[in-house]
């Protein structure tokens, strides 16, 4: 039997990764159990509803591993409650705040522009045609202004106050959300999907203590398979939870993916994965560094994670310009809003820089400066093609010493 042509592009795909270095703050790579475990016949079973508590026969394995997912989530994120079933970060935001909250509910979260989510409310997502949404932003400085957030929280009293973003580089202050939350009794909801690996290796502050909710991605810094989990210590929200997750917004869990979040959790206990995590925020500030030196303008002026965005807007180059130049030279990043964007997202002012991925292959301090040199490089003389090629042969050889997903 001839083979789907599909498995060849499958084949196209992994070299293309080889051979690019990749900075989408968002992207990683799974080690190989978590691969097995997401192709294997756990995809063959239904298995609706909860532990001990489901709709189909023949769930009695099922149940043992998504019991032991659940675990490991708790112990990991240091959780009295867990819901691993989310398929994705944004169908995990839409189960919390159906949740707690009826249509035309308010909520308060960062605008999209600064940092926010889509599914935190945004005028594309479907979180804002069921809900009513206002918005607080970073300030000059590029800070998150808590006295106009509290003085929006006064305002609107919205039902839910949302923290978490998706490009801001620079540690929240969670205490200081739950303490405006608790101006009008708002629910507090924390989104961690970017910095989750950070958190759970104690090199970013848990909001678990102060938010009623917690949602989190587990393929970003986590480096798990793609999909989403909800985190609470609150009994009572958490029986809400597991019903508006199913079966209210979602059918049957992925158990193959359950299993490799399972692995990832795992992985991510053991005192390898703080190392990694570390090293990331070390690649992070020395690429900073070089961008700060060739006078870049930072978002924010500083990075504390794993991500900065620069602000393209003085060389006058787009987003989406530098993205697809930067391609040429099998450099991936990906077009970013600045605040109060000017241009529209398919366009963007910015581009945003991520470790994770490069860290995961071996990458150290090192070598990511050199990677922000060659950037630097490439964006200053955008016109000239002559740079594009030279700056590939350097990435080539950087992606040939540090390989991916070996023999
Ligand atoms: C990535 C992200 C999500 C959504 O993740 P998907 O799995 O793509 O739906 C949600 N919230 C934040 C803050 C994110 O960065």
């Amino acid at each position: 039997m001839k083979k789907d042509k599909i498995f060849k592009i499958i084949k196209k795909e992994k070299k293309r990764q080889q051979n690019t270095l990749n900075l989408i703050a968002s992207e990683n790579y799974v080690n190989k159990n978590i691969l097995k475990a997401q192709g294997s016949i756990l995809t063959n079973k239904y298995a609706e509803g909860y532990y001990k508590k489901r709709y189909y026969g023949g769930c009695k394995y099922i149940d043992k591993i998504e019991h032991i997912a659940i675990k490991r989530a708790k112990k990991l994120f240091k959780a009295k409650y867990a819901n691993v079933q989310p398929h994705s970060g944004t169908q995990a935001n839409l189960a919390a705040y159906n949740s707690i909250l009826n249509i035309g509910d308010t909520i308060l979260s960062m605008k999209t522009t600064h940092g926010g989510h889509i599914s935190h409310g945004s005028k594309s997502s479907i979180s804002n045609k069921i809900y009513n949404c206002k918005y607080y932003g970073l300030n000059k400085k590029g800070n998150l202004d808590y006295k106009n957030i509290k003085k929006l929280a006064i305002k609107y009293k919205p039902k839910l106050i949302i923290a978490g973003f998706s490009s801001f580089s620079k540690i929240c202050n969670w205490k200081k959300f739950k303490k405006i939350a608790d101006i009008n009794k708002s629910y507090f909801l924390a989104d961690i999907s970017h910095i989750a690996g950070l958190i759970v290796t104690n090199l970013y502050p848990n909001p678990i203590k102060y938010a009623h909710i917690v949602t989190s991605t587990t393929h970003k810094t986590l480096c798990g398979p793609r999909g989403g989990i909800i985190l609470s210590n609150n009994k009572l929200l958490y029986k809400k939870i597991n019903y508006s997750l199913f079966p209210q917004t979602q059918g049957g869990p992925l158990m193959h993916i359950i299993s490799a979040k399972a692995i990832c959790f795992k992985e991510a206990l053991n005192i390898k994965f703080k190392k990694y995590q570390l090293q990331i925020l070390k690649n992070t500030k020395s690429m900073f560094k070089e961008f700060k030196k060739k006078k870049f303008e930072i978002i924010s002026n500083k990075t504390q994670t794993h991500l900065f965005v620069l602000n393209l807007k003085k060389i006058k180059i787009s987003g989406l310009k530098a993205q697809k130049k930067l391609e040429k030279a099998n450099i991936i990043v990906n077009k970013n809003y600045i605040p109060d964007d000017k241009k529209n997202s398919f366009k963007t002012s910015g581009i945003r820089i991520g470790t994770p991925s490069i860290t995961k292959r071996g990458i150290k301090e090192k070598t990511s400066s050199y990677i922000a040199k060659l950037i630097c490089k490439l964006l200053i003389n955008i016109k000239k093609k002559k740079y594009i090629y030279k700056i590939k042969k350097k990435v080539k050889k950087i992606c040939k010493k540090y390989p991916l997903y070996k023999k």
